[in-house]
């Protein structure tokens, strides 16, 4: 079965309103295995919603209509769906009499305006609405079946529960949905990530593989449907082709966006599993690194501390950076970046020290070191075994981001016991060699 969703609301088009019933819907959809070729949102303007219709009546099974059943003159959704579909739309008596009774239990007299609230295309199924004054309505139209909803959330969901979920549940085969597996990828460029999983495109077809680019973070995610054995071998065959073609780029994978595949998770199990500690000593970042890794509930089991050391005083008398190692390479230099890492391992008594140091911007940027020059170190033990050199892109914000992103996963490759990140990586990062 194949669905398409039209979202009907001038105020939708705007900045201030999402279309969020479309996500429900959606969700639904997926939920018994119903195919979204495609969604729309459109004004409330009969011609162009009736044009959207009948290009919808023409490629799907199933049309979903949030939106439109009001009262008011901008409500439009059923005179759209009488004249994309060529039926009537006729008052109903005891629909009339029904929204004059909710009005009366309130109190009022039912406006005049409300009338059209009773009027239902002919050959449609009422929907119930007890939510609200409005009236869903299902309709036949050739093979398409048209549901009519409600745009108030908390209407449509009422009606979702009672008319659609039911009537899919009657139709979709049993046990079918639609599921996606996510595999999330630090610090490789977009491109390179796509170069890398070409083969599985031609192995399982483009439309189900999808990559999603986010600063120094790119998700790919495969999507299969259909009955339980088929889909769970498809996902599970093209999550380990997926997998075995990014190598150890994956960091996490699995069956949704969650909370626990983020990369300060990822790293934080696997320091908690061998029961061993960290400690960041942070400049450009500000605290930021530190932040991450105590986001994640359960911290306290291998974050020992950290330290802004921001002024370059504060390098030497917390963290036990050398005065002279500052003067000569200056605060923002590979050799800072590798006493910070160390010294917090020694200062706080960790097995990891991170230690990061840039110009995040937008001042303080030169020909030598420009804005988004930023330097990282990990060390072990208090001895140094990885470091970076980056050029990060982007504004303040963005450098902060993706120098807190690639000192995480210069963790995680160290805790791994994983080679150092490759010299192509993300940005134009220029990682030298580790040595300790
Ligand atoms: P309507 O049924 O078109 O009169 O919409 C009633 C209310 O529901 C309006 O205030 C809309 O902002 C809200 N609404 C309509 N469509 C949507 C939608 N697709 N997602 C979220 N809210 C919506
Ligand atoms: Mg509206």
């Amino acid at each position: 079965m194949r669905a398409i969703i039209l979202a009907v609301g001038t105020e939708l088009l705007g900045t201030d309103r999402l279309d969020t019933n479309s996500l429900r819907l959606t969700e639904v959809l997926r939920a018994h295995g119903v195919q979204l070729l495609r969604k729309a949102v459109l004004p409330d303007l009969e011609a162009v919603v009736a044009a959207e219709l009948r290009r919808a009546f023409a490629d799907a099974d199933l049309v979903l209509i949030s939106g439109g059943l009001g009262p008011t003159a901008d409500d439009i959704s059923r005179e759209a769906v009488a004249a994309a579909a060529g039926v009537d739309l006729t008052l109903d008596p005891s629909l009339l009499a029904g929204i004059e009774k909710r009005f009366a239990r309130m109190g009022l007299r039912m406006p005049e305006t409300n009338r059209k609230q009773a009027e239902v295309l002919s050959g449609a199924t009422v929907l119930s609405n007890r939510r609200g004054s409005a009236p869903g309505q299902l309709l036949e139209v050739g093979g398409t079946a048209v549901f009519l909803f409600p745009g108030v959330p908390n209407e449509l969901d009422g009606m979702v529960a009672s008319a659609l979920e039911p009537w899919l549940e009657e139709r979709a085969p049993a046990g079918e949905r639609i599921e996606t597996v996510t595999l999330r990828v630090a610090c490789l460029p977009e491109s390179e990530v796509e170069a890398r999983i070409l083969p599985a495109y031609a192995e399982f077809g483009r439309e189900d593989i999808t990559v999603l680019a986010a600063l120094g973070d790119v998700r790919v995610r495969a999507t299969a449907g259909g009955g339980a054995e088929g889909r769970h071998a498809r996902l599970d065959a093209m999550r380990h082709r997926l997998a075995a073609l990014l190598g150890d780029a994956v960091y996490a994978a699995g069956g949704g966006d969650v909370e626990s595949t983020s990369l300060e998770a990822v790293v934080g199990r696997a320091l908690a599993e061998r029961g061993q500690t960290v400690a960041v000593a942070e400049s450009c970042t500000g605290g930021l690194i530190s932040e991450r890794l105590t986001r994640v509930a359960g911290s306290s089991a291998y974050v020992l501390g950290g330290v802004v050391a921001y002024a370059n005083a504060v390098k030497s008398s917390l963290v036990g950076v050398e005065a002279g190692v500052i003067a000569a390479h200056g605060a923002v230099s590979e050799s800072v970046a590798r006493a910070l890492a160390s010294g917090a391992c020694r200062v706080v008594g960790a097995d990891w020290g991170i230690g990061v140091t840039g110009i995040a911007g937008p001042g303080g940027g030169s020909a030598e070191k420009p804005v988004g020059t930023v330097f990282l170190s990990v060390a072990c033990a208090g001895e140094v075994v990885s470091v970076a050199q980056l050029r990060l892109p982007g504004d303040r914000e963005r450098v902060r981001l993706g120098a807190s992103q690639f000192a995480l996963e210069m963790l995680r490759r160290a805790v791994f016991a994983l080679p150092p990140l490759e010299p192509r990586t993300w940005g134009s990062a220029q990682p030298s060699p580790a040595s300790a």
